[in-house]
């Protein structure tokens, strides 16, 4: 790398980590490409970026603290900011390389089966947002645009709550399933603009997520929490507290509890992102925290 280049990503704040794993760009068409950025998104005040623990779909339908939190949450948003679009980093879009969703009408994705009807008749008919779409490609070239998917159950069962009018339009971005867990941070990073762009991203997944340990307690309807969930959500949190984000990469190293609590990593993954949009030494403030059914976290933070 030259030093023109170095100093450059650094300005930027993108660093050697989002150099060594991103496939890398001129300095001419880094520049070009910010141009554009500013042409197509507007400057605006600073919006926060979110993590949501989504849990069960079931909570598109439910009225519970956690639902209602989120009623909360967006009226909030509402009132303190401009938001223009939303991106929405879900656990369950988990691709080859990342994409970005690129249609005018996303489809409502009823990617579940067992459920009341009640739930798969649900619609959350927010537009897209094609232009910002494209903007986030000219921001991370390695990030292709795609008029496949829409709004999975990650996105549309929380934002149901959050903005209940649909009224602003929605995108997502898939998880690329092959790439280390380093390599979602820093695109959390690279794609931290979008926050003084009036777009709001949302990383939606479970700090802790173990379905198949979790189910007798959600049959019998037994809502007491594992001591390993706990102890898991808990590390998480002192993390989070600490602006560690580092440490949240290297979850196998805290043993049993993290095997356990994350057995994939789909759902733990979309935290990276939010977590690699926070500015150095901005605050991680949580807006929801329960450890449910055995081995559900429904923690909940914002930065900013
Ligand atoms: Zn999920």
């Amino acid at each position: 790398m030259s030093l023109s280049r170095k100093a450059f990503l650094s300005r930027l704040g993108l660093g050697m980590i989002g150099a060594a794993l991103l496939p890398m760009t001129t300095h001419a068409s880094s520049l070009q490409s910010l141009h554009q950025l500013a042409d197509a998104l507007p400057h605006t005040d600073r919006l926060p970026a979110l993590f949501i623990g989504h849990g069960s779909p079931m909570n598109a339908l439910a009225d519970n603290p956690f639902t209602q939190h989120l009623n909360k949450l967006g009226q909030e948003l509402r009132t303190q900011c401009q938001i223009q679009a939303i991106v929405v980093v879900s656990a369950h879009w988990l691709t080859k390389g990342t994409w970005v969703q690129a249609s005018a009408k996303p489809k409502t994705i009823h990617d579940f089966g067992g459920f009341p009807e009640a739930l798969h008749q649900m619609q959350y008919p927010a537009l897209g947002s094609p232009l910002t779409a494209k903007a986030i490609h000219q921001l991370v070239q390695t990030i292709e645009l795609t008029e496949e998917w829409g709004l999975d159950h990650g996105s549309w069962t929380i934002l149901h709550h959050l903005w209940p009018k649909a009224d602003i339009p929605v995108l997502q971005i898939s998880i690329d399933f092959s790439k280390p867990m380093a390599y979602h941070r820093e695109l959390g990073t690279l794609l931290r603009t979008l926050r003084s762009r009036g777009v709001l991203v949302i990383g939606s997944g479970n700090v802790v997520h173990n379905l198949r340990l979790s189910i007798p307690r959600l049959m019998s309807q037994d809502s007491r929490p594992f001591d390993w969930a706990l102890d898991f959500d808990n590390w998480v949190g002192d993390r989070l507290e600490d602006q560690d984000f580092a440490a949240l990469e290297r979850y196998e190293t805290i043993g049993e509890a993290g095997r356990l609590a994350v057995p994939t990593t789909d759902h733990y993954l979309p935290m990276l992102y939010t977590v690699g949009m926070a500015h150095k030494g901005e605050q991680v403030k949580t807006t929801f925290n329960e450890v449910t059914h055995g081995g559900m976290s429904m923690r909940s933070f914002r930065v900013g």
